[in-house]
């Protein structure tokens, strides 16, 4: 460790120099992913042409428990860490609930969210390789508006393909982006083969996850000194924001408890491992039994009730093949508000862990996760991101439970962000203009079986 690092050793409510691999410890590796082209094991080479070399060997790495954080992050993450881990106790009296309940708060970070932890690792690498340019899709916008502030910080040009649905409902999160100098697009657009080829089938797509990072990647590939950057589902993401899990381990340790039991929202996967697996791994190595929730929009149900597959990250068929729970890349969520949720597959490593009974998901429906979250709101004077409302939501049920059985269990939950560029979907809510999505077996069953 050098002079500097140390400086952020973590002491007293000091941030970690290290992220946490989970993948050296697993015990059942996930599958390798394949090749979009050649069927074969995909290799750092191959991934190192899309994004940059150093996140393409993070990827892949199944052996290093810990990797460094570079010191240009860390020094950014000083900006806005160690996040407040925070006890509930307005939420537990609201509740009766004899449950422990702790939440950390990562809606504290400058864009909102928790998705700044990986962007500016991403972004940097990109520079330090000496890419000028970097791209990205974003849902609701909150990963967008993180890449594109971190592409300012370390000077890179930032493209942005915004799902339209979100583009439309969520105009402040574009005014974002282009604050922070990014150019963003509604997608599927015009300006890429991908896009055509999407309005031309479909004149009125409303754009999906799984469009916009058609799009994304379509540019870098066709861009020199162009990088593409993906906001969750890759293990490199997954890996950045440990930082999440890891200080909370040390601040539990300082409130003198461990979790029973731990809870993410669920999109691609990235704040739920964040939080989640540096205690999954006192789990692994220690003995602890510890439980890890998902908790997922019922309208995009892929960890409850997708199948485990080899399947596209996308909508074109131009990412990896990843071995994932999936609905198929040709799903077409609903246009709930929870926008960063909307996500067909989930991580290659949060599907390994769930398929080998490390971790559990649930469901919730759009009108139970705005009614979690304004009981949170109420309780403790945040408004939460309405894909957070999904975590509290698993979170009160735990607590009921908790209730029930008269057990002073601690639960812990991610706040992965506020909620307050999102006040038109809770207007909605309020004005009972809001509703369900359930989906078919049917059209599951369509969709998977063509994989
Ligand atoms: C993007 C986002 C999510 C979902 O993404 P994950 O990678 O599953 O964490 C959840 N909450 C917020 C606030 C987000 O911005």
């Amino acid at each position: 460790m050098t002079k500097e690092q140390k400086r952020y050793f973590l002491g007293e409510g000091e941030i970690p120099t290290r992220w946490y691999n989970i993948q050296a410890d697993m015990v059942n590796k996930a599958a390798p992913m394949k090749s979009p082209n050649t069927g074969e094991d995909i290799t750092v080479d191959e991934l190192a042409r899309l994004i940059s070399r150093e996140a393409a060997c993070q990827e892949l790495n199944t052996t290093d428990r810990w990797i460094d954080i570079p010191l240009p992050v860390l020094e950014m993450y000083r900006y806005y860490r160690s996040t407040p881990l925070v006890r509930a106790y307005a939420l537990e009296e609201a509740l009766g609930t004899p449950a422990h309940i702790y939440f950390k708060n990562e809606s504290v970070s400058p864009v909102g969210s928790h998705k700044l932890n990986s962007a500016l690792p991403q972004a940097y690498y990109c520079k330090q390789e000496g890419a000028t340019n970097i791209t990205t899709e974003t849902g609701a916008g909150q990963w967008g508006c993180a890449l594109s502030y971190a592409s300012k910080v370390f000077g890179l040009e930032c493209a942005v393909y915004q799902v339209k649905i979100s583009y439309e409902q969520k105009p402040y999160r574009r005014s974002v982006m282009q604050a922070f100098g990014a150019q963003v697009t509604p997608s599927p657009s015009m300006s890429t083969r991908a896009g055509k080829d999407i309005l031309t089938k479909y004149p009125n797509h409303q754009g999906s996850l799984g469009t916009a990072i058609s799009e994304a990647v379509e540019l870098a590939l066709t861009t020199p000194g162009c990088k593409y950057s993906l906001g969750s589902v890759m293990s490199h993401v997954s890996l950045h924001q440990t930082v999440i899990g890891l200080e909370a381990e040390r601040q539990m340790q300082m409130a003198g408890e461990y979790p029973d039991v731990v809870i993410g929202c669920f999109g691609g996967g990235s704040n739920f491992s964040g939080i989640a697996f540096p205690f999954m791994r006192h789990n692994i190595l220690d003995g602890k039994s510890t439980r890890f929730v998902a908790a997922e929009p019922e309208s995009c149900p892929k960890l409850t009730r997708g199948k485990f597959c080899y399947d596209y990250g996308d909508e074109a068929g131009y990412t990896p093949l990843m071995p994932m729970f999936t609905l198929g890349h040709k799903f077409k969520p609903a246009n709930i508000h929870a926008g960063g949720l909307r996500y067909h597959g989930a991580g290659v490593v949060v599907s390994q862990l769930l398929k080998d009974g490390l971790m559990e998901a649930v469901d919730v429906s759009q009108l139970s996760s705005f009614e979690a979250g304004l009981l949170f709101a109420k309780a403790e004077g945040i408004v939460p991101a309405p894909e957070s409302c999904h975590a509290i939501a698993a979170a009160i049920r735990e607590a009921e439970r908790c209730k029930l059985s008269g057990s002073p269990e601690v639960i812990l939950f991610c706040l992965s962000g506020h909620g307050l560029m999102d006040m038109s979907a809770y207007d909605q809510y309020l004005s009972g203009s809001l509703t369900n999505y359930t989906i078919t077996n049917e059209s599951i069953e369509q969709n998977v079986s063509q994989l």
